[in-house]
């Protein structure tokens, strides 16, 4: 059973000149007996990309899951863009978030997975289509035009009117890139994006991350096993070890002159198994 833990300790929400786009406030999630985010402390802030990289059963996909309201988490909260995401404000006091409540902090945030869970019935466009027009209500032309804008950005304007069957594993995750962005979020979480697919194809999506980093000011988080990506990419680096940031820094201190013993332990056993 879990402890009821006193709120009171956490801001009904964040204030100042200085708020970052997410806040992970001493977040901890639980399953049975396994803690899997130990008292998790992280800020990410407007524009920044984040990669998160660190051993399998580190709390990586969970942190990403439990940002994006798939997971409840058991102690702390989580804030997005100054908000408690996790919890509501009731008489003045922080309480767990209701699901209308969810629903509406949700639309801020979008996710990608490593299987790109398109639907199978629908083509490219009417994929990126649906959320638009079924979840934030978007009339039909507009969210069409959108549409072809975010297909087109991601190289996959000619393949619109196709089914994912008929797609290779690298323009279905383009489609779901474009579906993810349109449903507007400020903040966009990637996990393992490349992972399920052929090595010939992993440029094509990096490359679509990658101009995403320097044509937007989306807020991102990224998990990824490519070492190489994660160091172009990001703007901060945070090693994941045991459900807590065991390590973190600019890219080049992190990848090129890692301080910490555990941190240098996972890049050579990385290495070694390339
Ligand atoms: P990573 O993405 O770093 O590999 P995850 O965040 O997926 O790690 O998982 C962290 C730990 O939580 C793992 O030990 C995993 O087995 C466990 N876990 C994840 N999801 C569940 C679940 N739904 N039920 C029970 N255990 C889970
Ligand atoms: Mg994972």
């Amino acid at each position: 059973m879990d402890v009821t833990e006193d709120l009171s300790q956490y801001p009904l929400e964040l204030t100042g000149d200085d708020v970052p786009m997410v806040r992970f406030l001493q977040v901890t999630k639980r399953y049975g007996s396994l803690t899997v985010l130990d008292h998790l402390d992280l800020d990410v802030v407007e524009g920044e990309m984040v990669t998160i990289i660190g051993p399998s059963g580190s709390g990586k996909t969970t942190v990403l899951r439990t940002l994006m309201t798939l997971e409840r988490i058991n102690e702390g909260v989580i804030y997005v863009d100054g908000k408690p995401l996790t919890h509501m404000e009731r008489d003045g006091k922080l309480v767990p978030a209701s699901q209308k409540y969810l629903r509406g902090m949700r639309s801020k945030i979008s996710m990608c997975f490593q299987h790109f869970n398109l639907f199978p019935h629908m083509t490219a466009l009417e994929n990126c289509m649906e959320g638009p027009v079924h979840v934030l209500g978007i009339p039909r032309q507009k969210a069409w035009e959108r549409c072809e804008e975010l297909l087109e950005m991601v190289g996959m304007a000619d393949k619109r009117d196709q089914y994912p069957s008929r797609l290779s594993g690298g323009q279905q995750q383009r489609v779901a890139i474009a579906r993810a962005l349109a449903m507007r979020p400020k903040i966009m979480l990637f996990d393992e994006v490349t992972s399920a697919l052929d090595p010939e194809v992993i440029g094509e999506v990096t490359n679509v991350i990658r101009r995403l980093v320097s044509e937007h000011s989306l807020t991102m988080l990224m998990v990824t096993h490519q070492m190489g990506f994660a160091r172009d990419i990001a703007d901060r680096v945070c090693f994941f070890l045991g459900g807590r940031i065991e390590d973190q820094g600019a890219p080049e201190k992190l990848f090129g002159n890692p301080q910490r013993k555990r941190t240098q332990q996972f890049l050579r056993a990385v290495k070694e198994a390339l």
